[in-house]
């Protein structure tokens, strides 16, 4: 059986307790792996290493930052079948997916980073005769950055690239329950020439390993991406030690589709904004709210595109909906299904797990599910569910599918189907959300501010305000009087 290992100072190390938990590949529902099961000991030596070497990290040369950050993307790219195969064997997802989304995506974030960091500037504020004042942004020295499971190597390198960018040195913690990209990528940072301690990742469970993470008091910011509740503790923990933080935590996305809208993108790309990756993607819209007008056909529609999606092992590529990431997750989204069956849903697709054949029998797979009948402000419309399960709903006006659409504690994103141009934007002004599309979803560029309002989280990653988060800002006032 695999055995994982921390990176800590540029080397592989076992973990110091000698304690190692159970990595499962959710296709099959069996153990394949080990990775540490890490405690405080090996934060002290995390910690140790990323403070003795983040001085000279930050006194490197902007170019080299660059090259060696290039360099990482290059590796990635390199080393993408395998890191591809080994997403999916980890999270569940088809291999395909991590080909196409994860991976690319991956290196793409450590190239967009370097070259973001050869364009960062601070700012100067010129007061004329009466002097002036010059903003210096220096790193903020050990940071902390934690990441989940959905979209395992692509958000961890979403943190750590800016973070190392920005010279500062990391210690960083990959989801227990999808180690393995996190682990490969030690290998290509040692090859790339990222000197040792600037980058170290621990695995481990975060109700151990987390508090002496987030409260070490060599750790200056935390960058974290997960659940509310978790983001929640974190805060509990860091905020009286006045560490920054930056939190992007859970959803739940609604999608407004009016009757004018182009109909054939619109079911396209709802069908993907439902069910990617297993309706495990933070940005996916999972209360649907349809135009009365158009009620009818889209559920017709929809439904029968649902039903089309083949549900299949990740190594098939004709498969459309993997594996749910574990067992626990599993059970989570089966008790939606039957909650939402409690509060008078109707299952009009899915609803129940599948069962695979031969060595995929005990994989954890769903039925991509789509209900119908229940009301805005039912738990099953209002907590996360992360699965692949949606619901849809008529409205009759604008006013009131804002009102439902802002009526969740959470506020990440939001998608608006409609040729009006007027409504498109009133709307996108209105909706509680950090990211609205308008007749798309999912497109990113890397540049704008990415995050939650209210329950979604607290701050913005992305281009620079991501290197704005790993900075700190000093300013300089000169007198010429
Ligand atoms: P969790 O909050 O359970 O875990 C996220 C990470 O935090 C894991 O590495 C976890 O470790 C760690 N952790 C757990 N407890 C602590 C603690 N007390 N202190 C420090 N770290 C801790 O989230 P999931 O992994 O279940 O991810 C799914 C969630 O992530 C969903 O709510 C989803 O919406 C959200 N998400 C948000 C995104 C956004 O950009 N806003 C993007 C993607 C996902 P361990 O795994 O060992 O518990």
């Amino acid at each position: 059986m695999k055995r994982l290992a921390n990176f800590i100072n540029g080397q592989y190390q076992a973990p110091v307790g000698g304690a190692y938990l159970p990595v499962f590949e959710p296709a099959k529902g069996a153990v394949y792996a080990e990775a540490p099961d890490s405690d405080e000991q090996d934060v002290a030596l995390a910690m140790a290493a990323a403070k003795a070497a983040q001085p000279q990290w930050a006194g490197t040369s902007i170019d080299e930052r660059y090259r060696i950050l290039h360099n990482i993307a290059l590796g990635i790219e390199k080393r993408a079948e395998e890191l591809a195969a080994a997403e999916s064997r980890d999270n569940g997802k088809p291999v395909w997916l991590a080909q196409e989304v994860d991976i690319p995506r991956a290196s793409a974030n450590f190239r967009f980073f370097a070259q973001a960091i050869t364009q960062f500037a601070s700012q100067a504020h010129d007061n004329g005769p009466g002097g002036f004042n010059y903003t210096l942004r220096g790193p903020l020295g050990v940071v902390v950055c934690i990441s989940p499971w959905n979209l395992p190597l692509y958000l961890f390198s979403w943190k750590i690239a800016p973070a190392l960018a920005a010279g500062n040195a990391v210690v960083a913690k990959p989801s227990e329950v999808t180690p393995l990209t996190a682990y490969l990528l030690g290998e290509i940072c040692q090859e790339a020439g990222l000197p040792p301690g600037v980058l170290n990742i621990l695995h481990g469970y975060g109700h151990r390993l987390g508090t002496a993470l987030t409260s070490h008091p060599q750790v200056k910011a935390i960058s974290f991406t997960g659940s509310t509740r978790t983001g929640a503790e974190i805060a509990r923990v860091a905020a009286p030690l006045f560490k920054k933080l930056s939190l992007e935590l859970g959803g739940k996305n609604p999608n407004l589709i009016f009757a004018d809208c182009d109909y054939d993108k619109m079911l396209r790309t709802t069908v993907r904004s439902s069910f990617a990756n297993q309706g495990q993607i933070c940005l996916c819209g999972s209360r649907i709210f349809v135009e009365a007008s158009l009620y009818d056909q889209f559920k017709a529609d929809f439904v029968e595109k649902v039903k089309a999606l083949k549900v299949g092992a990740p190594t098939a590529a004709d498969t459309k909906v993997g594996a749910v990431v574990s067992q626990a997750h599993y059970e989570k989204i089966l008790s939606y299904i039957q909650l939402a069956q409690e509060e008078g849903g109707r299952i009009l697709c899915g609803g129940a797990p599948v069962q695979l054949d031969g060595e995929y029998a005990n994989g954890w797979y769903i039925a991509p599910t789509v209900i119908e009948g229940l009301a805005h402000d039912c738990r099953t419309n209002q907590e996360e569910i992360f699965g692949p399960v949606v619901t849809i709903m008529p409205f009759e006006t604008e006013e009131e599918v804002l009102q439902y659409a802002n009526s969740t504690e959470y506020g990440l994103a939001a998608t608006i189907w409609t040729q009006k141009l007027d409504r498109a934007h009133k709307l996108a002004r209105e909706l509680e959300a950090g990211i609205v599309w308008i007749n798309t979803w999912l497109k990113r560029d890397l540049r704008t501010p990415f995050g939650g309002v209210k329950n979604s989280g607290v701050g913005r990653e992305g281009g620079f305000e991501a290197l704005r988060f790993f900075t700190e800002p000093k300013n300089v006032c000169l007198d010429f009087e």
